[in-house]
């Protein structure tokens, strides 16, 4: 493994210092969400106490401070993400807000009776559901490209998929369950030679990857701040923004408009044309915290290093009997999901929180992917860079205990 130093990465976390029913906390759940540095709940709690006014509004002190800040954020995520202007970021309440949000004005721009949008089968139900609704609103059709055995998304289908009638391709970075890393920049090529847009579901995948939205030529990706270490209810919307102009807004309110009148209501320009009511401005600072965090850190050795803990994860685990992994294909970062024969995975997830293993289980927001795999729900390890080996190995000791217990 390389040289990643998470003895020093750790003691930035408050939350993994703590003991639960007397053990060490082990957390390996941080798929579901992540634990924040200390940077992140001092800029949160700073502004709460001493930095808070709403945004865009008022001329005082505090306010002018606040919408400075919440811009800068928004600069931050620019950079982060390499967009091309600010204008290109939308803050949301995360992922599932930002998915919603271009269904309902995607969908009321572009799609109409019979059109399609395509999704894959190893899609979060956030980037299912929303487009589902929309269907049904407009009477149009989903289509879905299926995964192989390994998890791979099998883009061969994908090509005869897509019709002219395909209004937009809808693709996680990285699945939730499998933790395959999916060939974006080559599917979004795939997709715009038949002139379809794309939308990149980057929840996992901004988390575990350096993202160059526009390396990757997407049209939109969408993340969550509270998997990338900052507070929830915080989340991006990125859109080129030649899409972005020509989509209606969605909400109305406060801060989108330019003028309003009983006649006639303008919008504001871009980003704020999506931003209505108070923005959650002390939410977009803790993510600009985060994401200045995360460039203080060696990233690109934390990235190799949770890639190199998924993979020893994955060996460890299989020395235990009867355990099957989903999502084998390279490259794989960030989850490991399975079940055990005979072991039911609520029960052993129960097991091991009285150890202070914190692991996710169920269907994983991702029923269609359990149906593929024939399984009801399943046990998902999620290691993050604070994670350690011997952390791994606890929990691979844990479980072989709690099959026996189960079984017995
Ligand atoms: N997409 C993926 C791949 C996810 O993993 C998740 C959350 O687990 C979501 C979407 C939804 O994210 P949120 O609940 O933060 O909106």
């Amino acid at each position: 493994m390389n040289t990643f130093d998470f003895t020093t990465i750790r003691r930035d976390f408050p939350a993994l210092q703590q003991q639960v029913y007397g053990r060490p906390l082990i957390y390996l759940d941080s798929a579901a969400t992540a634990q924040k540095p200390q940077c992140v709940t001092d800029t949160v709690n700073d502004m709460h106490r001493r930095l808070n006014a709403n945004i865009h509004r008022a001329v005082h002190y505090l306010a002018t401070q606040c919408t400075e800040r919440y811009e800068q954020a928004r600069e931050t995520v620019r950079r982060f993400i390499h967009a091309r202007a600010t204008q290109e970021v939308v803050f949301t309440s995360g992922t599932t807000a930002a998915i919603n949000l271009l269904a309902f004005s995607f969908g009321e721009r572009w799609v109409g009776v019979d059109d399609e949008i395509i999704v894959t089968e190893a899609e979060h139900h956030s980037n299912i559901v929303p487009w589902q609704l929309l269907c049904e609103r407009k009477g149009a059709r989903l289509k879905v490209v299926p995964v192989d055995d390994a998890g791979r998304l099998q883009t061969n289908v994908l090509a005869t998929l897509i019709s002219e009638k395909t209004r937009l391709l809808c693709i996680t970075h990285i699945s939730n369950v499998l933790g395959v890393v999916n060939p974006v920049r080559e599917i979004v090529r795939l997709a715009h030679t038949h002139g379809v847009p794309t939308l990149v579901d980057g929840a996992q995948g901004v988390v575990h990857q350096p993202v160059d939205v526009q390396e990757m030529d997407c049209d939109f990706y969408v993340f969550s701040g509270h998997k990338l270490y900052a507070p929830t209810g915080i989340g991006v919307l990125y859109g080129k923004e030649k899409q972005l102009e020509q989509l209606p807004p969605w909400q109305g309110g406060g801060d989108m408009i330019a003028s309003v009148s009983f006649d006639k209501t303008t919008f504001a320009e871009l980003p704020l044309k999506f931003e209505a009511g108070t923005a959650n401005y002390i939410g977009a600072c803790g993510l600009a915290s985060a994401i200045d965090y995360l460039a203080s850190i060696p990233l690109a050795a934390a990235h190799r290093y949770e890639q190199e803990l998924a993979a020893y994860a994955m060996r460890q685990l299989s020395t235990i009997e009867g355990l099957q992994i989903y999502g084998e294909a390279a490259p794989k970062t960030g989850v490991v999901s399975f079940t055990i024969a005979g072991v039911h995975p609520l029960d052993a997830a129960a097991i091991l929180d009285k150890s202070g293993i914190a692991v996710r289980t169920g269907h994983l927001c991702a029923e269609p992917l359990m149906r593929r795999f024939g399984v009801q729900g399943m046990l998902r390890v999620s290691p993050a860079f604070y994670n350690t080996p011997v952390e791994i190995d606890t929990l691979v000791v844990a479980l072989k205990t709690a099959k026996k217990m189960l079984k017995a």
